[in-house]
């Protein structure tokens, strides 16, 4: 029986989750979901100078905001250094590795000459061969690893296909520094053969981490994992991902009213794909993935296709959803302060009557936001500028005489209100939109909001009166 499949994600903490860090995690995930296996994080927090916490507090803040969840505790790496100094030692015991005691003068010679004979700068193997006993006084050796130094190392890899490097070109790297502390590539195979991972699915960029990974693995005899390099992500013009692209913390996302399935949704499709499904939910992406619909070349970040998608899922999700995520996502908003502080049961209620007729004109929760603000709005209701150009004399007139038609309105529903205030309008031969234009400035503090008697029954029959009360002039 095939063992379970472990994927893993290995962020290191010197920053947000950014978006393609966010898109390694979420396929990897999918990859461990699809075959019912799980998901591990490993915070790769080995750079202590670089490394916060604020950053590793980011990660798993970020992860849970996108639903993706992993087994067992977030394992640090840094705690993990005696494993694999451990590791160096049985290299070094098993005549796979060696101390070098070249100096930073020696090296940096090393490097001139290979630059002046056009060869690769790799380090020459000096200690390569030496005998101990020829090392000079006063060097703390660094470990290097012995690696091949003829023939080829092949990545067979699920996406790249057969990757081919020289041997010669793949120089003895150091495991273990001289002041004793490992290094990226022997940490990473310690803790992803410890960590029991059986799929690394991971960016192209380290594709010849792979190769010199794989020489570590069967050095010490155990199984290389399946390995997956996928493209980078790239702008929408095809240039390298940069912030003015989208290439952001997914808090980032958050704020500006993203929704965690839309994002789920749209990273999904960046480099993988189903036919020409655009949309799908978690379950059908889960159902579908696998390494054979990864594409090669770079996906390209279109924020107007993230949009659109948003929009897609704010009018289509199910609504008690999409209300929870509305309320969830508030705190994290761009100017919610009088949102929030205005948020109650009876707000919170009234939202959630109105959403239906909100949601259609909004592409992210920001803009729920925005039109849901009449709702969660201090006393007195300031008017925006198109409100007040709508509130021209002969205007307040109209709402002094609303507040005492509609004062008088029995059963305070949308139907019965919009009644009324139609055989208002005919009975003074105005157009309904001369009398509805200046009641949603009132009621609204601007000029677009849902269908107005939904707004009139959603604030109920005092708010309502007060606010028009508030703009009325005989
Ligand atoms: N910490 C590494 C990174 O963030 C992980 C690389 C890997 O997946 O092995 O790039």
């Amino acid at each position: 029986m095939a063992a379970t499949v472990i994927t893993r994600f290995p962020p290191s903490p010197t920053g947000f989750l950014h978006i393609g860090g966010a898109r390694t995690a979420l396929f990897n995930w999918l990859f461990a979901k699809a075959n019912g296996g799980n998901m591990v994080l490993r915070i790769e927090d080995t750079d202590r100078e670089r490394s916060t916490q604020e950053a590793v507090d980011a990660i798993i803040d970020g992860m849970q905001w996108l639903g993706l969840d992993w087994q067992g505790e977030p394992v640090s790496q840094a705690l993990r250094a005696d494993r694999h100094i451990e590791i160096a030692n049985q290299l070094l015991e098993s005549g796979n590795a060696y101390r070098c005691y070249c100096s930073k003068e020696e090296l940096a010679k090393m490097r001139e000459k290979a630059k002046a004979e056009g060869r690769p700068m790799g380090y020459d193997g000096t200690w390569r061969d030496r005998d101990e006993s020829e090392a000079p006084e006063g060097i703390d050796p660094v470990i290097r690893f012995k690696s091949a130094k003829d023939g080829e190392t092949v990545v067979d890899d699920q996406v790249q296909g057969k990757v081919v490097f020289q041997n010669k070109d793949l120089d003895d790297l150091i495991i273990l520094r001289s002041d004793g502390s490992p290094t990226y590539n022997l940490s990473v195979v310690v803790d992803d053969h410890d960590m029991g991972v059986t799929h690394i699915l991971r960016g192209v960029d380290h594709l010849t981490n792979a190769a010199r990974q794989s020489q570590i693995y069967k050095a010490l005899g155990w199984d290389v994992p399946v390995m997956a390099h996928i493209p980078l992500i790239h702008g929408a013009d095809g240039a390298k991902l940069s912030k003015r692209h989208g290439a952001m913390g997914v808090d980032a996302y958050r704020a500006m009213g993203y929704l965690p399935e839309a994002m789920r949704n749209y990273l999904a499709r960046l480099g993988w794909s189903h036919g020409d499904d655009e949309i799908f939910s978690t379950e059908q992406a889960i159902e579908w993935f696998g390494f054979d619909a990864i594409g090669k070349s770079p996906a390209r970040f279109d924020f107007a296709k993230l949009e659109n998608l948003n929009g897609h899922y704010i009018r289509n999700m199910d609504i008690d959803d999409l209300f929870n995520e509305f309320i969830k996502a508030l705190p994290y908003l761009p100017e919610n302060e009088s949102f929030l502080a205005n948020l109650n049961d009876e707000t919170k209620a009234h939202i959630r009557f109105a959403l239906p007729h909100l949601r259609d004109r909004a592409k992210n929760l920001v803009e729920l936001m925005k039109g849901a603000a009449f709702i969660c709005s201090k006393h007195p209701l300031q008017m925006d500028a198109k409100a007040l150009k709508i509130l021209k004399d002969d205007a307040r007139a109209i709402l002094a005489d609303l507040f005492k038609v509609l004062s008088e309105v029995k059963d305070w529903s949308a139907n019965e209100l919009e009644e009324t205030v139609k055989a208002y309008a005919e009975e003074k031969q105005l157009k309904l939109g001369k009398v509805a234009q200046p009641m949603r400035a009132a009621l609204t503090g601007t000029n677009v909001s849902p269908g107005i008697f939904d707004v009139l029954e959603v604030l109920g029959r005092k708010e309502s009166l007060d606010r028009i009360e508030a703009q009325a002039k005989n």
